[in-house]
């Protein structure tokens, strides 16, 4: 019966798949149209020069031979391309460029944000890139900054000549400003604890890590992000219009694309923790320019090419972080199909196959990595059929399974009986399923999910699991044991954090365009059938008897969860709050409660949709059941509150796992919004004879203060 649950669940997690489309949808490419006037200012003014600061990585990157790279350098390039205009840029003295401007020695500025100062004399284009300002501190945050009142009479490094961190720091009156001529001046006086604090952003972190000063960390993310822009002289509107013509000809994807190339790598919140590896690995390393991979062209969510050839999916994004902490390349050595590409690792035209399971014939030529990634194997049928409980009952049947994937071999050793009919694709199986003799297609549920969702087929139900598990690893060509033992060092050192990562984007966050509720309203009545057959089922066979009563006491369960965040809900959370008062009084043990307020949440929801912010409650509810104790309560307490009921804990015990929390969420990064999030906590300790409303008051009214005082920090209710 356990699988009943088992199956809802999986339910569930299928509706993450199914509910929407993906939003990076490719656009149509555009073509700029110039008006007669535009053209004839390009002629007249075949290069405009705009001024920018010369220590602005990755924006900005001044190279040995004197040229310019970096994002500014490339959005420019591509606005150039598309219009035919010569926009240049100039790095120097920020202070010095902004002066030139001002007086018409050059043209412009770039890398700014649009500021009053400078309306009377430039026109701003719009915003081709946004970075959120942060606190910086030393690395280990040695002064414990968590909010802007813990720099009073502390010294902030700024930038002379950053008029956004110049106007910043009039919001710091008790501290004392550091005014320092250059970027590399502000870091080193961070990075020597000269100064307490910065304003920087992900560009800062860069450009410290470049200077070998990578001793500088996020303390907690300040206001809302600066948008950059870029500003011509008043009289030349033209230019503007030109510049904006070509920055909506480049699409978004494009845009995102260029920044991340730029910035990715290194806008972590601490630097790598870098694998270390021995002096063989170290020689196998260095012997190699690159490490070739060959992947499954059409297996999403997992991988594939996509239209752009370009490799994307779950095991990508795995990939890409492997390829960073090791610190070589993977080069993706393509191929039509998976046959082809187990061929290419076979005769050894790839080091890797980032996708491969263990199976007996695939360890002739292949080693394997520990598993990175667990999927089980389910069947899907058509919705005619029973729900499969049990599958050795189903064992000797039809399949339709891809060739030459990994289950065929796996599912003929543990059911030898088993009959399957081997299809060219997933799409190809799963359509198989309603002709005579087969009962069902066998894959994973993502992968499964995929398919229902970009096909439209919903005359298909997961119904059941196989009893076999697919365990991602990373296959490893068997005659490079080097290899194999760097590969399972970086698999390592991958984290939960990051994992979770990964999953959201492929499994979640990607789609989200709303919730088709025509579908899922499908879904569901596919579930209360199975439920009833299986009630009736149950309730008429009577060695089934106690089965029924367990299920019904899961279904009690479901019942007590939050439907979105799977976490107790409030009526849970009430009874036991009650329990926990009786404890109380009964053997005089201390508890306490953490009551917990996204902030701004409502943000979230007008920026990125409604969605979005349930994705964003769901994450955070599994981030918080992680992060707790087992004999903690956690629970929703309403729309983006959740309370968590510590029991023999003492107010010191419950702000420190406050604490400990407000870092995770803040640490969290969702790949599709632009900044995390971050929650506001109010800390209560149960004081004898208050009731448990008392309680969530006084932690709610410490909640309150947080609020008011900076939000992303914990308040503690010291009285009654
Ligand atoms: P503050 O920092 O003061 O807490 O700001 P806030 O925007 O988080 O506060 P407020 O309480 O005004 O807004 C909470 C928002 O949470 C309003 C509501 O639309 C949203 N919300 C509540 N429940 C859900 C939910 O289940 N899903 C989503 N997406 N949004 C929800
Ligand atoms: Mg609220
Ligand atoms: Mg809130």
């Amino acid at each position: 019966m356990k699988n009943i649950v088992v199956i809802i669940l999986l339910f569930f997690a299928a509706f993450s798949f199914i509910e929407s489309t993906p939003v990076f949808a490719a656009k149509p490419p555009s073509r700029v149209e110039l008006t007669e006037r535009e053209k004839a200012f390009i002629r007249a003014h075949p290069v405009i020069t705009l001024g920018t600061e010369k220590d602005w990585e990755p924006y900005v990157i001044v190279n040995a031979e004197g040229s310019i790279s970096g994002i500014d350098s490339e959005v420019l390039g591509k606005i150039n391309k598309l219009t035919g205009a010569g926009f240049a840029l100039r790095a120097g003295n920020w202070l010095d460029m902004q002066k030139k401007a001002k007086s018409g020695l050059i043209d412009g500025l770039s890398t700014g944000a649009v500021q009053e100062e400078r309306e009377d004399y430039l026109n701003f284009s719009n915003s081709y890139s946004s970075t959120q300002k942060m606190m910086l501190v030393p690395l280990g945050n040695p002064k414990k900054i968590m909010s802007n009142r813990d720099l009073d009479g502390k010294t902030i490094a700024i930038h002379k000549g950053n008029m956004a961190d110049e106007k910043l720091a009039t919001d710091f009156k008790n501290s004392r400003i550091l005014e320092c001529a250059t970027l590399e001046e502000v870091i080193e006086a961070v990075a020597s604890n000269r100064a307490d604090a910065t304003f920087g952003n992900g560009g800062t972190l860069y450009y410290a890590n470049k200077l070998g000063l990578p001793y500088i960390q996020v303390a907690y993310p300040l206001g809302n992000e600066l948008k950059l822009v870029f500003a011509v002289r008043k009289d030349w509107p033209e230019a503007i219009g030109i510049l904006n013509k070509g920055l909506a000809a480049i699409s978004e994807n494009e845009l995102v694309k260029l920044r991340n190339k730029w910035l990715q790598p290194d806008e972590k919140m601490l630097p790598e923790p870098m694998i270390s590896l021995n002096e063989s690995e170290q020689e196998y390393l260095s012997s190699v320019d690159y490490i070739s991979m060959s992947i499954d062209p059409g297996w999403m969510p997992y991988e594939e090419l996509n239209e752009e050839g370009q490799y994307v999916g779950l095991t990508a994004d795995y990939m890409d972080i492997l390829s960073k902490r090791i610190g070589k390349k993977f080069r993706l050595i393509p191929t039509d199909s998976w046959a082809q590409t187990l061929t290419f690792a076979r005769e050894r035209k790839c080091d890797i196959v980032p996708s491969a399971i263990s199976t007996p014939s695939r360890r002739e030529y292949l080693n394997f990595s520990s598993a990175y990634l667990p999927f089980p194997l389910v069947v899907a049928t058509g919705l005619d059929k029973m729900f499969i409980d049990n599958f050795d009952s189903v064992a000797d049947q039809t399949f339709t399974v891809v060739k030459g994937y990994a289950a065929i071999e796996l599912l003929r050793l543990k059911y030898p009986k088993i009959k399957i009919v081997e299809v060219k694709d997933a799409l190809t199986g799963l359509e198989k399923v309603h002709e005579d003799g087969i009962l069902g297609y066998i894959d994973t549920i993502p992968a499964i999910s995929y398919q229902i969702q970009k096909n439209g087929i919903f005359d298909v139900k997961i119904s059941g699991q196989v009893g076999l598990k697919y365990d991602l690893t990373v296959g490893v060509r068997n005659d490079s044991p080097e290899l194999l033992s760097i590969i399972n060092k970086a698999i390592a050192s991958v984290t939960k954090e990051e994992r979770l990562n990964i999953m959201n984007r492929w499994v979640s966050v990607r789609y989200d365009k709303g919730v088709d509720y025509w579908l899922i309203g499908k879904v569901l009545t596919a579930l209360v059938v199975i439920i009833l057959l299986l009630l009736y089922r149950y309730s008429f066979v009577s060695r089934y008897n106690k089965k029924l009563l367990l299920m019904n006491s899961k279904l009690d369960l479901l019942y007590k969860t939050d439907r979105l965040t799977q976490v107790y809900n409030r009526y849970m959370l009430d009874s036991e709050m009650e329990r926990e008062l009786a404890r109380a009084a009964r053997y005089d043990s201390p508890f306490s409660v953490i009551l917990l307020d996204i902030d701004h949440f409502k943000k979230v929801n007008d920026n990125y949709g409604h969605h979005a912010g349930d994705t964003v409650l769901v994450a955070i509810s599994s981030l918080l059941s992680i992060n707790v104790r087992e004999t903690d309560v956690l629970g929703r307490w309403g729309g983006e509150e959740f309370l968590v009921i510590c029991p023999e804990t003492s107010l010191e015990g419950a702000a420190l796992l406050a604490e400990k929390l407000r870092t995770k969420i803040e640490e969290l990064h969702f790949p599709a919004m632009k900044e995390n999030v971050t929650a506001s906590l109010g800390v209560a300790a149960y004081v004898k004879g208050e009731t448990g409303e008392d309680l969530v008051k006084r932690a709610d009214d410490a909640l309150y203060s947080a609020k008011n005082m900076s939000r992303n920090c914990v308040v503690i209710a010291y009285d009654k």
